[in-house]
Formats: C-alpha cells, sequence, structure tokens
C-alpha cells in the first residue's frame, strides 16, 4: 500500500501515520521528522533547512524531493510506505508521479484529514504541552508566530495538492476532528471501501 496523507498542521496526519504505519506494517515516511533529523545532525540540509523551518516556511522543493526520492527507493519501502507531510506542493506532487512511474509504481490512496481550522492552535499547543510533560523538547515551530506562517503556507502552497489528487479522481477526505480512534477507523474505511 503507497498512501499519502495530506491536511494542514495540527490536522493529525502524524498521529493516524504512526496508526497505520504500525498496522499495516510499512514504514512512515514524514518529511518533517526526517528534515528535523538532519537539523539535529548538522548535515549540509538541516543547516540550510534550519531557518525556514523553525519560521514556519515550506524548505525547497528540490531538498524535499531528494530526500523522498533517496527514501523511497530503500529496501523496507519496497512493499509500501506512508508519506507524512510530503508532498506540500504541487510541484512536490508532480516530482512524486514521475519518481513513482520510473520505479514502475503507483499511489494506492491519498487520504486528505479535514479539520476546523479553529481547533488547530489549540491542537499545536496541546502537543507542545504534552511534551514539555514528557520530558521533551518543543518543536521550535509549535508556537502562534511560527503556526500562522505554517497555516498560510498550507493555504497557498498545499491547498492545491488536494485539488491535484481529485482532478486526478484519487482523493478521499475523512472528517479529522472525531476522537483519534474514530477517525483511523473512518481512514480503514476509506482505503478498503
Ligand atoms: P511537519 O513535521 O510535517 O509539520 O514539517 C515541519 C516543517 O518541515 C515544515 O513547516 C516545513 O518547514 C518543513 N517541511 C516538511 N515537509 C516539507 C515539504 N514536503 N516541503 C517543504 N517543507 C517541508
Amino acid at each position: 500500500m503507497r498512501l499519502i496523507l495530506l491536511g494542514p498542521p495540527g490536522a493529525g496526519k502524524g498521529t493516524q501515520a504512526t496508526r497505520l504505519a504500525d498496522k499495516l506494517k510499512i514504514p512512515q515516511l514524514s518529511t518533517g521528522d526526517m528534515l528535523r533529523a538532519a537539523v539535529k545532525a548538522g548535515t549540509p540540509v538541516g543547516m540550510q533547512a534550519k531557518a525556514v523551518m523553525d519560521g514556519g516556511g515550506l524548505v525547497s522543493d528540490a531538498i524535499v524531493v531528494g530526500i523522498i526520492a533517496d527514501r523511497i527507493q530503500e529496501a523496507d519501502a519496497k512493499s509500501g510506505f506512508i508519506l507524512d507531510g510530503f508532498p506540500r506542493t504541487v510541484a512536490q506532487a508532480a516530482a512524486l508521479d514521475e519518481i513513482l512511474a520510473k520505479m514502475n509504481m503507483r499511489l494506492d490512496a491519498i487520504v486528505e484529514l479535514r479539520v476546523d481550522e479553529k481547533a488547530l492552535l489549540g491542537r499545536i499547543q496541546k502537543r507542545a504541552d504534552e511534551t514539555v510533560k514528557a520530558g521533551g523538547a518543543v518543536r521550535a515551530d509549535d508556537n502562534p508566530k511560527a503556526f500562522k506562517v505554517r497555516l498560510d503556507a498550507y493555504h497557498e502552497m498545499t491547498a492545491p495538492v488536494s485539488a491535484y489528487y481529485a482532478g486526478k479522481g484519487t482523493l478521499k477526505t475523512v472528517d479529522g476532528m472525531q476522537p483519534i480512534e474514530v477517525v483511523s477507523t473512518a481512514i480503514d474505511g476509506v482505503l478498503n471501501g
């Protein structure tokens, strides 16, 4: 199963991707996680991406497409993967189509989590509070200022990605405002339906 989860920041893509990855025994490929790891490791990509990420903007298409092109060729992704946070621009979606076509692969489903945007800042705040409680480090972009930039980037650059897949007839939507379990069941429903 090759799957994309779409939705604005705080929609629950990461949570649902983790659950699906466990259930389907395929890797969750989160460009945000990979970029944060690159920042932490101080790689050239990480050093280039850090300021953009901290501010809430989008890292260049060339960087993220390069990361994903390499990652989906690794052995553990052969039988499938869940993309979380990629593609975030129509150019990334088109690049992904090309990469997959070259590998003779195709996407099985694109699932968009629809949410009430008024609730999103509260979700991000909750994630930050829970991280602190667990003794972890809060993401540099989980704050109201960076969140606004992230949401603006979503509207401007990522919302058209949904239209891109809707135009191909491959987009499914799920109500992401429900409890985690219920959203998972709804995703299972659209994947099996
Ligand atoms: P996320 O963990 O998905 O919320 O991503 C955190 C940050 O990483 C984003 O705000 C962007 O700065 C960057 N990022 C992650 N994925 C992408 C992508 N596909 N395209 C551009 N920037 C990305």
